[in-house]
Parts: C-alpha cells; structure tokens; sequence
C-alpha cells in the first residue's frame, strides 16, 4: 500500500527537473536535443577551486563540519559580503548549506506557520510557491507581466500585504525571467516594506554576478529593513558549482540559530570538501567569475535577438541570470495536423519532440502565457535550437 503523506501528495515535483529528466531520456534514446531546460552554467568549475578540493581530501577533511559550516568558510563569506556587497555580517550571521536551495527552504520553514501568507512576486522560480506550501503557509502571487519588465512595483506590494503576511520572497537577477532590480525600483519596494514591521524579507541572489547592468544591488543595504532581510546566495552559479551543493544564508542572527537547529536535525553540516572548494571560490581570484559573466551576456544579445525574428514570440531584454521568458500564447490552439498546442506545457512538449529542444513551459512559474529557455549553453547550440525552434513553429497553423 502506498502511504503518502498529503504533504509530499500535494508537492508539485521541479518542473525544472521533470523538462531536464524528458531531453535526458531522449537523449539516451540517441536523438540529437539541444537542451535549453536545466538553468546550470555549461562550464567547469575552475581549476584552483578543484586544486583546494582535492587538497581538502588529501587533508582529511572527512569528518563531520559543524552543522552551520566550517567558520573559515563562514569567515570566507563574511569578507565577500564586505567586500563585494558593503554589507557588515559576523559569522554568527552565517549559516552554510546544501545548495542555496535548501538556504531558502530552511527560511521559509523557520518563519512561517501554517495559514501564513508569503509574497512571491511573479513570474517566480518553480520552487518558492512549494517551500510555502510545504510550510503549511499560503502563496500570495503578485503578477508582473512583460510589458513591466516582469517586475512588480511598490503600490503592487503595498496592497498585497495583509496583516497575515509573514514575508516576501524577491529574486533579483530573476529565475525565470532575467529581470533586475535596480537601485531605484528596490529602494521603493524598501520604503514600503520598512513600514510593515512584521514582514520578513528573503532576498534569492544567487544569480547576482549574472549581471549585465554593471553592478548587483541587495535589498539588505536599506537600513530600515535591514535586520529584516535574509540574503541567499551561494556558489553554484557564479563559480559555475551546481553539482557541489554550497548555498548561504546571511541574516539576523535568531533566524541563523532556527535554522541550525533545523539543519542540524535534517541534514546536518553539508558535504565538508564542497565547503573547502566554496571557500577557494570566495577567497581566491575572481577572474573567472567575470569571464564566465561576459559570455553570458554575449549570449544574451544573441538570443534575444534570435528570439525576435520568431514570429509570434514577445521578449524583454533581460538584464541578468541566463533565461530567457518568451511570451508565446499566439501558438495556443494551433496544430500542426496531428497534435494540438494548447498550453505552454504543450508548447514545450512539442519543441521537444517534434524539434528537438527542451524548454520549461511557463506554469510553474506562474506565467502560462510563457515558456523558458535556460541560454547557459554554447552560441552554436543556441543557434541551432533557434534554427529548429523557427521550424517546428512554422508548422503550427
Ligand atoms: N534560487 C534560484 C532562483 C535558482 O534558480 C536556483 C537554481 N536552482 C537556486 C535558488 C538554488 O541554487 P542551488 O544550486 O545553490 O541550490
Ligand atoms: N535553477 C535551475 C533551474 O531553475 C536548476 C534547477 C532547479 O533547481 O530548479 O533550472
């Protein structure tokens, strides 16, 4: 018999995850598929933080790490917040886990209580409205379409807040859109935030060296909200390191303490050479962050320009991340003779199995107008997806 709790029944699985699993399958099936889905840098991490790993196992750094992490990475945290953000931190403040995925998790599940009411500004990542619900809590999504950038605005914010919310959660760069907040748009979202005292802020960055407006902007550095604000970020994206599982969170130090005491009954202090490797990213030459970001940004101008010579497709001209979030609702109710497009799951389904490239339809991110596509990909690739994307849309009439 199967005994599924109605909490894991009611969790939608990664949409991310599920795309990415379909263009494996077909890939092992030996079809060619240019795999847009998956959002992870395609380069390798960088030699002198694979040298401290190795290091680290030749030291025998085998044991079990102190279960908010290693202080000289916590140490390693503290200085790049300084250093790169202007922000003050002790290690106290620090808490290290398994992926800044598990980083957000462990904020939502130590904040909110069942019936409370969590922000989440929309289009949003797949995971933010399940870690709510997981929490008993209810996602309150405030919708920001293409033509405001995908980004929602102070007086949007002002009325979704009720006297049950319990916090917000703000991506910027944005998983799924590419969208940034500057320093502008986020000081008014601060203004209305330092007036609602009892709203807790989790502030997702770690796309934040993804950034092709010249500089990152962090909603901790308005003083008035500032003991209010979980930073998260981590090392999977700038150091190109999914696989490693290192993400952070910096805040105020009685949520670091609940968050702890959470890992430390659920997962304990994380994978203890990934910490060492984590720490040589933050503390060693940044060269390579800056390479990896100026590839991405050409490929940002080539996609989005590929993207505008498809008919029917609407796109902004995202600023940051690696996705791009084309509305694409002129297919719904097209058909190329044999199946039916009707939804952006279907759209997506379809570039996979008749063109070959895996997307993410829209839905999951609150948006069923749209589909994504991860660009963290090689330019030739991103031609070649275009090339058959062009094709396989021709057909739908
Ligand atoms: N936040 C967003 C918006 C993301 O896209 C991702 C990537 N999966 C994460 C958090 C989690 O990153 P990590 O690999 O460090 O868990
Ligand atoms: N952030 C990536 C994505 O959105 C990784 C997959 C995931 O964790 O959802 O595709």
């Amino acid at each position: 018999m199967e005994q599924i709790s109605d909490r894991v029944r009611r969790l939608a699985a990664s949409a991310t995850f599920a795309m990415a699993q379909k263009s494996g399958e077909l890939s092992a099936q030996g079809v060619d598929v240019v795999n847009m889905s998956v959002g992870e840098p395609d380069f390798n991490t960088p030699d002198y933080i694979k040298k401290a790993a190795f290091k680290a196992i030749e030291e025998n750094y085998s044991k079990y790490s102190p279960v908010p992490g290693y202080l000289s990475l916590r140490d390693a945290v503290v200085n790049k917040l300084k250093r790169e953000n202007s922000l003050d931190y002790t290690p106290a403040q620090v808490l290290i886990s398994t992926g800044a995925k598990q980083s957000l998790c462990n904020a939502v599940m130590a904040l909110v209580n069942p019936g409370d009411e969590v922000i989440l500004p929309s289009p949003c990542w797949v995971s933010y409205p399940e870690m709510v619900k997981l929490a008993g809590g209810v996602p309150v999504i405030v919708r920001a379409g293409i033509e405001q950038d995908f980004k929602i605005n102070a007086a949007q914010l002002e009325a979704a807040i009720t006297p049950k919310t319990r916090a917000v959660m703000i991506c910027s760069p944005s998983n799924p859109t590419g969208s940034v907040y500057g320093r502008d748009e986020l000081s008014s979202l601060a203004e209305v935030l330092e007036r609602h005292q009892n709203v807790f802020i989790i502030s997702d960055e770690i796309y934040e060296h993804i950034n092709f407006i010249g500089g990152h902007e962090s909603l901790a550095q308005f003083g008035g909200i500032r003991d209010r604000v979980a930073v998260i970020n981590g090392v999977s994206k700038a150091y190109a390191m999914t696989g490693w599982r290192i993400g952070f969170m910096a805040g105020p130090e009685w949520l670091v303490k609940a968050c702890n005491k959470l890992q430390g009954q659920y997962t304990s202090g994380t994978c203890s050479v990934a910490q060492k490797a984590a720490e040589a990213a933050f503390n060693g030459p940044q060269d390579d962050v800056e390479r990896m970001r100026s590839v991405f940004q050409k490929r940002r101008d080539l996609i989005v320009s590929l993207a505008r010579e498809i008919p029917g497709f609407e796109v902004n001209n995202p600023q940051g991340a690696f996705y791009l979030f084309p509305k694409c609702d002129y297919y719904f109710g097209k058909s190329d003779g044999k199946s039916i497009v009707r939804t952006a799951e279907d759209l997506a389904m379809y570039l996979l199995e008749v063109g070959h490239v895996a997307t993410v339809g829209g839905t999951a991110f609150g948006s069923p107008e749209c589909i994504r596509l991860s660009y963290a990909t090689s330019e030739e690739k991103i031609i070649e997806a275009f090339r058959r994307i062009k094709d396989t849309l021709e057909k739908l009439r």
